[in-house]
C-alpha cells in the first residue's frame, strides 16, 4: 500500500519521523511520496529521501505558500528539477487555491509556468484545488499539459472526475471519503475504474474520521483503503494492488 502524498518534511515530523515511518511500515505500507511546498522544503525533502529508500519525492510550489514576487522561487525551482532530476517523480504541489490570499492572476501564471516545467522535465504533476476545478481543467487545456498526474485529495462529480481522467489524470483518494457526509465524492469514487484511483493521507492534514483534530499520518493510509473497499464493495487487496499499480504507473518514469 502507499501513501502518495503526505508532507513528512513539514515541522510537525522532526522529533518522531522514524517512528511514524516504522508505524506505517509495519502496517503494509511500502512507499511514501512527498510532494514539495517551498524551496526550504525541497532541501528536507532531498535528505529525507537520501535516508529512506522507500520516499519518493517532488519538487514543486505551492499555491497556499506562495509571495507576492514568485520569480526568484520559479528560478529556484528550475534549477532544481536541472540539478535534482533524477531524484524528482513528478512536478507539485501545485495548483490554483480560492481561499487563499494570492490573487487568481498570479496564481494562474505560477502554475501555467509549472506546468511547462514539468513538460520539459516529462514529469507528471500532483495538482492542488480548492473550490478551483473549473480553472485547473481550463488551465491543463489552454496549455496543452500532456504528462498527466494526480488530483491530489479529489471531491466532486463524476462529470468533473471524467474531465480530469480525459486529461490523463489520476485521483488521489484520502481522508475525505470516510466521512458519510461526503456523499457526492463517494458515489463518484464508487463509480470510477480502480485503475483511476490513488491512496494518499496528505498527513499531517485531513485526517480520517474519528481522528479528527489529531495530526494525521500515512499509517492511516489503512483506513483510507478500507473505506474505499467498503464503498465499492471489494476486498481491501484489490484497493492495494490495483493503486500500487497505479502509482508505479504514474510516476515509474524515473
Ligand atoms: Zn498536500
Amino acid at each position: 500500500m502507499i501513501d502518495s502524498h503526505c508532507h513528512l518534511d513539514f515541522d510537525d515530523f522532526t522529533d518522531d519521523i522514524s517512528e511514524v515511518l516504522e508505524r506505517a511500515r509495519n502496517q503494509g505500507v511500502t512507499r511514501f511520496l512527498i510532494p514539495g511546498t517551498t524551496p526550504s522544503g525541497w532541501q528536507r525533502q532531498c535528505q529525507l529521501h537520501g535516508q529512506h529508500d522507500d520516499i519518493d519525492i517532488a519538487f514543486g510550489l505551492h499555491p497556499y505558500f506562495l509571495q507576492q514576487d514568485n520569480e526568484q522561487a520559479l528560478g529556484s525551482l528550475e534549477q532544481q528539477l536541472a540539478h535534482a532530476a533524477d531524484q524528482a517523480v513528478a512536478v507539485g504541489e501545485i495548483g490554483l487555491d480560492a481561499t487563499v490570499d494570492v490573487p487568481e492572476k498570479e496564481q494562474i501564471a505560477v502554475l501555467d509556468r509549472q506546468l511547462s516545467l514539468a513538460k520539459e522535465a516529462r514529469l507528471p504533476v500532483i495538482l492542488h484545488h480548492r473550490k478551483t476545478h473549473h480553472l485547473l481543467l481550463a488551465r491543463l487545456k489552454a496549455t496543452g499539459f500532456d504528462q498527466g498526474g494526480v488530483i491530489h485529495a479529489f471531491s466532486g462529480s463524476k462529470e468533473v472526475a471524467d474531465a480530469y481522467r480525459d486529461h490523463g489524470f489520476l485521483l488521489g483518494i484520502g481522508g475525505t471519503v470516510t466521512y458519510s457526509r461526503a456523499k457526492k465524492t463517494r458515489a463518484t469514487v464508487a463509480a470510477m475504474p480502480v485503475s483511476a484511483l490513488l491512496l494518499e493521507t496528505d498527513s499531517p492534514d485531513m485526517p480520517v474520521c474519528g481522528y479528527q483534530g489529531k495530526r494525521n499520518e500515512p499509517v492511516r493510509v489503512t483506513d483510507v483503503a478500507a473505506e474505499l473497499a467498503a464503498i465499492r464493495d471489494c476486498a481491501v487487496n484489490e484497493i492495494d494492488a490495483a493503486t500500487t499499480n497505479n502509482y508505479q504507473r504514474l510516476f515509474s518514469s524515473n
